[in-house]
């Protein structure tokens, strides 16, 4: 690979050329940023973002509330201290951000305002070519690297999920998407609707609760929430013993990643234990007599969707005040005035909130291209669920659902480096994932197990979502403590990854 990026006159179009090539300035690819500079020092990169800043989903949810659902401590980075309280808000994880591309000076690197639009794999030059758009300018830019690294995320920025539900252009109120919040939204003294019961509910209810005059929570299905202080105990102790911010981190680290395993075992071994653990925190706050069902009992097993942390049990304290209510019920169709459920009730808001979801953007809304063929991604197959069969050159990142993503994040980040450094020691110049004779008539399953994690938004875009094989490493287990020692130990010379 080339040491230092080139710029080419091309016929129409400039054409500027990276070792590395990595899309997006969420916390992914700026993590990737900074594994690079740490890792693979002389390989030239630049980061392409297509909005005015990093941060991702930090920087484009303005909805009220909007914070994390996982701690900072395994959410954040493995290489910089977390040093506030466990959940954040998305101008403290900005904030943090902007610290780790300032103290690694990643600015220079990232181009914001860049829509990718297309990428080209040209196995005669060795190649991907992407097609740029200033969204500033309105300039085409064209730009080539030897190594494409996916930072995309897994939604559509630019829009929410909303279902179509009977009679929404009868609606006479306001109607918004948590991910497309209007920033001089008033809701003082407002009758809210809050359709979904998910995490973005459970933040949303209580940031809105003291202003409105009423806000209302509407599920089909309840949700488990866990409640517990925004506070960390381990870290507050070893700060006070004046430990070293480093040593912090990384001993709250396993101490919640040990602690995250425990209940994930037990909502396999013991889910009823479990429950009753989960319902007697919201039992704490809303008191013994108070009847769990149907709101607060969902029938499946604790675990199969993420659980939906509830800091300081503000959502159930919301309640508790009388401010916020919680419907479990269908709708049938809106009104004028609200919706009319199947129960026969209607429910009158001068604002519905739907926060019922995400549209996955597979691959960053990219048209893809494989020596002049179309890439229908359904029709590969993952390698450890970060390179794909058939892909020259392609690694990307999807983060855990139920551990923080960004734990996944820093593991990919560590393979793609020690990839980059092996086609180097072999001399290669191109490393594609391929079925293994004894592989190609496997059989071939969905991108993740629906008996294992099955939200609406993963169900809706399992056709469009590569496929996994029946054993390793085809197939993305979404256990970051078994990937935790075998994406490091990954023999890259197993004949999964095939090199010329
Ligand atoms: C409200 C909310 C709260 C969440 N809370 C948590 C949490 O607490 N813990 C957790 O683990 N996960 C959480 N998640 C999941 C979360 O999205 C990820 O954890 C993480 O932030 C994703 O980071 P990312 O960099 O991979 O993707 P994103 O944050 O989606 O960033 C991707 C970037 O790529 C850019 N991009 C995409 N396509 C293109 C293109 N074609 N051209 C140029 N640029 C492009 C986008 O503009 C974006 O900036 C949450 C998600 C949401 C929506």
């Amino acid at each position: 690979m080339a040491d230092t990026a080139t710029l080419e006159a091309g016929a129409d179009t400039a054409t500027e050329h990276f070792d590395i090539l990595i899309v997006g300035a969420g916390i992914s690819g700026v993590g990737g940023a900074y594994h690079l500079t740490q890792q693979c020092p002389d390989k030239s990169f630049a980061v392409l973002e297509t909005q005015e800043s990093f941060g991702g989903t930090w920087l484009t949810h303005k909805y009220p509330g909007i914070r994390s659902d996982s701690d900072l401590y395994t959410f954040g980075y493995r290489f910089k201290p977390w040093t506030s309280a466990p959940i954040a808000s998305a101008d403290e994880i900005l904030k943090y951000m902007g610290e780790v591309i300032d103290e690694n000076d990643l600015d220079h690197h990232i181009r914001y305002n860049h829509t990718i639009s297309t990428a080209s794999w040209d196995g005669t030059a060795k190649l991907w070519t992407l097609e740029v758009t200033n969204t500033e300018t309105g300039e085409q830019k064209r730009f080539t690297c030897n190594f494409l690294w996916m930072c995309q995320g897994y939604y559509r920025h630019s829009e929410g999920y909303t279902p179509e539900w009977e009679g929404m252009d009868d609606y006479k109120g306001t109607i918004v998407h948590p991910q497309t919040w209007p920033e001089d939204l008033d809701y003082t003294d407002k009758t809210v609707l809050v359709v979904g019961s998910g995490a973005t509910a459970a933040t949303i209810i209580p940031a809105m609760a003291p202003d409105a005059a009423h806000i209302t929570m509407l599920q089909r299905s309840p949700t488990y929430f866990v409640t517990g202080r925004n506070a960390n105990e381990l870290a507050d102790t070893l700060r006070e013993l004046e430990i070293k911010e480093e040593w912090i981190h990384e001993i709250v680290r396993r101490k919640i990643l040990h602690d995250q395993a425990q209940v994930t075992k037990m909502s396999f071994e013991h889910p009823d234990l479990l429950k009753e653990e989960l319902f007697k925190g919201i039992k704490e706050i809303l008191g013994d007599d108070y009847e769990l069902a149907p709101h607060f009992t969902p029938k499946y097993r604790p675990w199969r969707q993420r659980l939906a942390f509830v800091p300081d049990g503000d959502l159930f304290h919301g309640i508790k005040s009388g401010k916020a209510s919680v419907i479990t019920d269908e709708i049938v169709r809106f009104t004028e005035k609200g919706i009319l459920l199947e129960s026969g009730e209607t429910v009158e808001a001068d604002i519905i909130v739907t926060a019922t979801g995400f549209n996955m953007s597979v691959l960053g809304d990219i048209e893809f291209t494989i020596d002049g063929e179309p890439l229908n991604f359904h029709e590969r197959v993952g390698y450890r669920g970060m390179m794909f069969t058939g892909i020259p050159n392609m690694a990307w990142v999807f983060g855990y659902f139920r551990a923080s993503w960004t734990l996944r994040a820093d593991l990919v980040a560590d393979f793609v480096c020690r990839l980059v450094q092996h086609l180097d020691d072999k001399g290669a110049s191109v490393v594609t994932p391929e079925l293994r004779p004894e592989e190609v008539d496997m059989k071939l399953l969905p991108w993740v197990d629906p008996e294992n994690f099955n939200p609406g938004y993963v169900m809706r875009a399992a056709h469009l979502m590569p496929q996994s094989g029946d054993r390793q490493p085809w197939q993305h287990s979404q256990d970051y403590w078994m990937e935790k020692d075998v994406i490091p130990a990954a023999d890259l010379d197993d004949g999964c990854l095939v090199y010329e």
